[in-house]
């Protein structure tokens, strides 16, 4: 089995180099400047280095309802969360089709630019109900949309500087860079793991139940916008960073970071996360219960289920379901409820908040719930309020 070959068939490569993005540079000081949330600046870099291929730009209108409509590109390609510009009314009113503008971080950089193909409005009830599932201003996701811009622009887009969001660049690869590293290594199968916390004894029997039937795991932390209470992406890279150095073989795992911001969007979310592990160069990602998900908008099996929604084969990567693992008594061992015959008083379960306020109060899980080297860099962090925040 190959390395899987990119969505849309081919890689999307639109980060400007050398002599070209020098010229970009200096054209884009005489451009017209859209200013970009957080959300917007890693989408940018995640459109240019090929992680959403094929998108080339700022989704088209119809492409944008195709997408919410039936969960595909308008060519028919699988496609489930629109990836759009919102801007003002005010600024789109000042934007002519045709022209190029400049793409520019808060800092006041420019880090990209536009070919201005189209401006439209778009109905944000309507986005939220078919990408969240809900309307509810309590979702995260619905509530950054509903106060984003009333116009979406589109058009191709160039990355003509690196963010200076930018974090982990030791650990920031693309989908070109992460094909090489599998090559290299002969891995022909790859497993992603998709997260926004810190690895407990309970992700990493599933890493490993994955990797005892592909050759490679890759582990592709999510670094960018999240909720205020999910634990900072500095204290979760660090955790990795122990975790791998301990337990984990280092010719079968690669710690990656993944630039997205999370959407919280549970199922269409894990179908989104999928292709760009797939654009990655994964054959496999592993789906847990409730992947994306957040409060109790999505139900528990909501986004394995809408895998099997889909043409067998069509997406291009194998979804690789789990049940949520926990440590048993008797067992003696972490596996799930498809494994462990004995009743739940058995199992050492804790929720995140418990395990949030062990923490703080400087005390450690036990071993069999996390392991020793990660709760140590997890306390350390709690002492430092800032650095949690
Ligand atoms: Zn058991």
């Amino acid at each position: 089995m190959p390395l899987s070959t990119p969505h849309g068939g081919k890689l999307v490569d639109r980060v400007l180099r050398d002599g070209a993005q020098k010229e970009a540079q200096s054209e884009a000081r005489h451009l017209k400047n859209i200013p970009l949330s957080d959300v917007a600046i890693s989408d940018l870099e995640l459109i240019a280095t090929g992680v959403l291929s094929p998108l080339t730009g700022f989704v088209h209108q119809e492409d944008y309802e195709s997408t919410l409509s039936r969960m595909r590109l308008k060519n028919g390609l699988i496609w489930a969360i629109p990836v759009t510009l919102p801007v003002s009314k005010e600024v789109a009113a000042g934007l002519r089709l045709g022209d190029k503008v400049a793409l520019v971080e808060p800092s006041g950089k420019e880090i990209g630019l536009m070919k201005l193909e189209e401006k439209y409005t778009y109905n944000k009830e309507r986005e939220a109900k078919e990408v969240y599932r809900t309307t509810d201003e309590a979702h995260p996701g619905v509530a950054r949309l509903y106060k984003q811009g009333d116009v979406l622009l589109a058009g191709e887009v160039w990355m003509i500087d690196t963010p200076s969001t930018v974090t982990f660049p030791e650990y920031r690869r693309t989908p070109v860079q992460t094909r090489r590293i599998f090559e290299e290594r002969g891995w022909r199968s790859v497993v992603a793991f998709q997260t926004r916390n810190p690895i407990h004894r309970a992700h990493e029997y599933i890493q490993k139940c994955a990797l005892e039937i592909v050759d490679g795991l890759f582990l592709n932390p999510l670094v960018g916008e999240t909720k205020s209470d999910d634990v900072p992406a500095h204290v979760r890279m660090e955790s990795y960073e122990v975790l791998l150095r301990g337990y984990y073989p280092v010719n079968r795992t690669l710690l990656s970071v993944f630039p997205a911001a999370m959407r919280y969007a549970g199922p269409r979310e894990a179908i989104w996360h999928a292709i760009a592990r797939k654009n990655y160069g994964c054959t496999h990602i592993i789906i847990g219960r409730d992947h994306a998900g957040v409060g109790k908008y999505y139900g528990t099996y909501d986004a394995q289920r809408i895998f099997d929604e889909l043409p067998p084969g069509e997406i291009g990567i194998t979804n690789l379901n789990f049940e949520h693992s926990f440590y048993c008594k008797k067992c003696g061992q972490v596996l799930t409820s498809k494994t462990c015959p004995h009743d739940s008083s058995n199992h050492l379960i804790f929720s995140g908040t418990q395990v949030r306020e062990m923490l703080s109060r400087g005390q450690a899980p036990p071993p069999e719930f996390s392991r020793p080297e990660v709760v140590t860099v997890l306390i350390n962090a709690m002492k430092q309020p800032a650095a949690v925040a």
